[in-house]
C-alpha cells in the first residue's frame, strides 16, 4: 500500500497528463500568467504522427490545504473546509483559555442608535 502511494505521488510531482484522444502521455509547456496562483499549459501529444493533438489547460490554485509561513499579502486562496475547522477549533480553544479577559459588558455592544 505503502509502494502504491509513492508511485501516485510520483506522477503528481511530474505532472502526468494523458491525451483524452488516443491515451499517450502528453508534453507539458507552461506559460506565466500575471496571477500567481493561476498557470496556463500547453499539452502536446506525444503520438506526433498518429494522432497529433494539442490543446491549452490551465492551472489554478483553488484551496489551502496548509497556509504558508511567509504569506504573499498579494495572494488570497480560499482556506480547504478542513483547514477552517482547525482555526475555527484553535480560536475556540484560546477564547476559553482567556474568557476572562476578553469577555466584556453585554450591555456595551446593543447600544441603540436613535435618529
Ligand atoms: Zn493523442
Amino acid at each position: 500500500m505503502t509502494e502504491n502511494t509513492e508511485i501516485a505521488m510520483h506522477e503528481v510531482s511530474r505532472l502526468r497528463v494523458d491525451c483524452p484522444h488516443c491515451g499517450s502521455h502528453m508534453k507539458v509547456r507552461t506559460s506565466k500568467t500575471h496571477l500567481p496562483d493561476y498557470r496556463e499549459l500547453y499539452l502536446h501529444c506525444t503520438n506526433e504522427f498518429a494522432c497529433g493533438f494539442r490543446c491549452k489547460a490551465s492551472l489554478g490554485i483553488i484551496e489551502t490545504l496548509v497556509p504558508s509561513y511567509q504569506p504573499n499579502p498579494n495572494v488570497n486562496i480560499k482556506f480547504g473546509a478542513w483547514l477552517k475547522r482547525q482555526i475555527r477549533l484553535e480560536a475556540e480553544g484560546q477564547m476559553r483559555l482567556g474568557i476572562e479577559e476578553i469577555t466584556k459588558p453585554k450591555g456595551n455592544r446593543h447600544e441603540r442608535h436613535t435618529h
